[in-house]
């Protein structure tokens, strides 16, 4: 019998049932005789050994798997066979390129081996472990805190940002980690009020049960001491058997988006809400009102301001505003509010607030602002035009209170400042008047309805006529003769002032060419307004007009304020500087009347002091202002003569005045106690004009 036949006849002895089992299963089984012959292999076996199907029965095992002898597999097989006791081993087989578990069991036939390839559970086993420690990497990569939940609610694993933060909150463990349902928790914070608890639940749940694919949620977790705001996102994972929850700490974007919508509706200097938030403040009351009494709106102008600016510097101005909003903030009523709504423009909202309570409240306004502002070292007096509107009589929109305080603010201004204006109907006519005196004045000059009055000056020593002042008129078709002080801020606010400037240093130069053609030598002053300062054209327009008029460059004089020189020190000093090597005078006007310096009396490029008539009218009465008055224009004088400038007193209109002037040291005077302002005609026949020689002033201040 050959060996092949014997090992079949060995596999023979299984049953048939016995065969039947062995072949389904997906181990691989062989039969060796007791001389290490198969004697039977499944199918299983045959494939995970490489071999065809009965290729093997009868064949020696080491024969065929030589290199096996050397392994676990000789070893193992030889001890079982020796003991009778079964072995269980794991072993790769090189030539096979696999790892076989292997069980085999000894008994008098032989041995009976049970074997199946490990390689892909292993394999499976170690993408399985790479994989949770991937996920563990990022899930503690993640800087927010992370928990995954099961599809129950219950915490199954969290990351290490997770439990710091609980360390950090002071949390217990049994409350926070592992093993706690989320959603419980959750819900006892719901129960307990908490709303923002109460939408996380629903969102978790609309996610775990697949009804959303993300849920995000921002919400506040404040504490006494520190205010903080979360962001909640969950997400489902792949297998839908479970939510991933993170926690991000976004107080620093809700932080900085609360500071950007504060700035967006707050002014920055004060702090108080600008127009924006005003307009909103606003339709809220306005939503709000008793009806009975409405809501009044009161625009707080400040009068000068920009004087103080230009005078005394932009932080003496910005401080003056920051105190201004407080005293503002002070004088309101808690349901009041205080806005800033432009450079020196501040509007009180009081509610519920009639048209006298409206006027008291600006009465208090102004009584607080008056009390002097200690700035710089500085007591800074001020004062306030207020326009006030009320909603009973304006009606509409919040726009439309805040035009009609506009409107009558304008009107306290016009009215003389410092004083309060309730607006009504007919104000908002003669506002639509000013619009239309606008227009009117942009075409006058073309119209010729502009003409100058000439107000001479009086040299004080002589009592000769010295120069004269040009002073400009209006004839306004409708309304007739209009003085400056009722068109030349118009004028300057709607930029017409230049070509209005250009046309009076044409016309003034003209007539100082024909009064010279009659023999009468007289230099002449002209007023220019600081826009026309800083447009820098002023030593080029000057030029030309006194090249046209062919009149000498000394029969001019340049009159400005200080404030007007102050706006651009810098541009003003060179315009003026050119002016005077061309030898055309510079006049400082109005000296006096705003925030002047003494100190910086010495460092202005000027060659005349004009002293204001705020300082000259009480002279020749008793009083504290006058003392004060005297001191002033003593010292104007005696800086104004070291320098070798010459001074003007200007509004004489008394004796008393005249005298004072004289013996405080002022060279020249101008004032109706000499003559009016006056056309050129009059001023020719009822002046003993002397024909001054402008040189009679020699030029001073500083040179340039
Ligand atoms: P100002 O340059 O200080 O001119 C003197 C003003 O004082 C003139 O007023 C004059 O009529 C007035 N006045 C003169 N003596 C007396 C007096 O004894 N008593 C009183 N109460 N007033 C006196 P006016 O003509 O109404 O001009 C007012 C201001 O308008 C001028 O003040 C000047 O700042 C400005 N202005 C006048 N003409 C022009 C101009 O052509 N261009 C520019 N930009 N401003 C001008
Ligand atoms: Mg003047
Ligand atoms: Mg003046």
């Amino acid at each position: 019998m050959s060996v092949s036949a014997a090992a079949t006849q060995v596999g023979s002895l299984l049953t048939d049932q016995a065969r039947t089992v062995l072949e389904t299963t997906s181990d691989g089984v062989f039969i060796l005789d007791r001389d290490w012959r198969f004697t039977y292999l499944n199918a299983a076996a045959e494939r995970f050994l490489g071999r065809g199907p009965g290729e093997l029965p009868g064949l020696n095992i080491w024969d065929e798997f030589p290199l096996a002898v050397e392994q676990k597999f000789g070893s193992e097989y030889h001890r079982a066979v020796r003991t009778g006791v079964a072995v269980t081993f794991d072993e790769s087989y090189a030539p096979l390129d696999t790892t076989f578990e292997v069980r085999a069991f000894p008994d008098h036939n032989g041995l009976v081996v049970f074997f199946r390839d490990v390689n892909d559970d292993r394999r499976l086993r170690r993408q399985q472990e790479a994989h949770a420690q991937l996920t563990r990497a990022i899930l503690d990569s993640l800087p927010a805190h992370t928990a995954v939940l099961d599809s129950g609610g219950t915490i199954t694993s969290t990351n290490m940002p997770w439990d710091a933060f609980g360390a950090a909150a002071g949390l217990d463990a049994a409350s926070w980690s592992t093993g706690v349902n989320y959603l419980q928790v959750c819900q006892r914070a719901a129960d307990a009020g908490d709303r923002d608890a109460a939408a996380v639940i629903m969102g978790l749940k609309e996610v775990a049960g697949g009804a959303r694919a993300s849920f995000s949620y921002d919400y506040e977790c404040s504490t006494p001491d520190a205010e903080r705001w979360f962001a909640v996102h969950a997400v489902p994972l792949l297998d839908h058997e479970g939510v991933i929850v993170s926690h991000t700490d976004i107080t620093s974007r809700v932080l900085s988006e609360r500071r950007l919508r504060h700035q967006a509706h707050h002014d920055d200097l004060t702090g108080l809400p600008n127009r924006r938030r005003l307009l909103q403040i606003l339709a809220e009351a306005m939503t709000g009102q008793d009806d009975a009494t409405g809501v009044a709106v009161l625009l707080v102008d400040l009068d000068g301001f920009k004087n103080v600016n230009d005078s005394l510097g932009h932080d003496v101005g910005d401080a003056l505003l920051r105190d201004v909003a407080t005293r503002l903030s002070a004088v309101a009523c808690e349901s009041d509010v205080v806005a800033r709504v432009g450079g020196d423009e501040f509007v009180l909202v009081a509610p519920d607030c009639d048209g006298d309570a409206a006027t008291a409240l600006a009465d208090r306004i102004r009584a607080s602002l008056a009390k002097p502002f200690d700035i710089a070292s500085m007591h800074l007096p001020t004062a306030a035009s207020i326009g006030i509107a009320l909603s009973r009589v304006t009606g509409g929109r919040p726009e439309d209170l805040l035009r009609d305080a506009d409107v009558a603010m304008y009107t306290a201004k016009a009215r003389g400042r410092d004083r309060s204006q309730v607006f009504s109907p007919a104000l908002g006519e003669s506002a639509h008047d000013r619009l239309a005196l606008a227009a009117g004045l942009r075409m006058a000059v073309t119209r010729g309805e502009l003409f100058l009055h000439y107000q001479p000056i009086i040299c004080l020593d002589s009592g000769a006529v010295c120069e004269v002042e040009a002073l400009m008129r209006w004839n306004h078709p409708e309304r007739g003769l209009l003085f400056p002080g009722s068109f030349i801020e118009l004028a300057e606010e709607t930029g017409v002032i230049v070509p209005i400037s250009r046309w009076l240093l044409a016309e003034a130069l003209r007539q100082v060419a024909q009064w010279s053609r009659q023999g009468l030598e007289v230099a002449v002053a002209v007023n220019i307004a600081a826009q026309h300062l800083s447009l820098g054209t002023l030593f080029d327009d000057v030029s030309e007009a006194l090249g046209v008029a062919q009149v000498r460059p000394e029969q001019l004089i340049i009159e400005l304020t200080e404030t007007d020189v102050a706006r651009d020190p810098e541009r003003s000093a060179a315009q003026l500087c050119a002016l005077r090597e061309l030898g055309v005078r510079v006049a400082m006007d109005d000296f006096g009347s705003g925030y002047s310096s003494l100190g910086q009396l010495a460092s202005l490029p000027v060659d005349v002091i004009k002293i204001d008539r705020s300082l000259v009218k009480d002279l020749g009465t008793i009083s504290a202002a006058t003392d004060v008055a005297r001191t002033i224009i003593s010292a104007v004088t005696q800086i104004a003569d070291s320098l070798g400038m010459a001074t003007v007193a200007e509004g004489i209109e008394t004796a008393e005045q005249r005298a004072a002037v004289t013996e405080l040291g002022c060279t020249n005077a101008q004032g109706f106690l000499f003559a009016r302002p006056m056309t050129a005609h009059d001023l020719v026949t009822s002046l003993p004009l002397t024909g001054t020689s402008p040189s009679a002033h020699a030029a001073g201040g500083p040179s340039c």
